[in-house]
């Protein structure tokens, strides 16, 4: 498949990788938006939050466990943080392969949208 998140995942396009483990890689955005940015991406092949199962929930709640883990080892758990998963078109969603950033490093209040 033609996605530019799986080919991350694959090792087949390179990228800052800040974590791995059998389900979620997370690398550093290539356009960060905060001194900190960090995509984390499920290795399966979703394409929008939309689209996930009653069963696929709990891969979320492993991808905020994982930002948590990234927001403190990048020194910004104290300073504070904001996830965001974007959703389709008017969501902001560029790359069709679902992914939840994590952004801190700055003020962010007055940001969103
Ligand atoms: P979206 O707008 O889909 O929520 O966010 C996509 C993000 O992926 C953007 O912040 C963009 O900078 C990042 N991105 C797009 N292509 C690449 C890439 O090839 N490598 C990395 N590291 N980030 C990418
Ligand atoms: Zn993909």
């Amino acid at each position: 498949m033609d996605c530019t998140f799986c080919k991350i995942v694959a090792g087949d396009i390179p990228s800052n990788i800040r974590y791995r483990d059998d389900d979620v890689v997370a690398f550093r955005d290539i356009n960060p938006q905060a001194p900190v940015h960090v995509l984390i991406v499920p290795k399966e092949h979703i394409t929008l939050l939309s689209d996930l199962t009653k069963e696929q929930l709990a891969l979320v709640g492993h991808m905020v466990s994982v930002a948590n883990q990234l927001a403190r080892s990048e020194g910004v758990c104290d300073s504070g943080y904001r996830v965001v998963i974007n959703c389709g078109y008017q969501g902001g969603q560029l790359v069709p392969h679902l992914h939840m950033h994590l952004l801190g490093g700055r003020n962010l209040s007055g940001t969103l949208g």
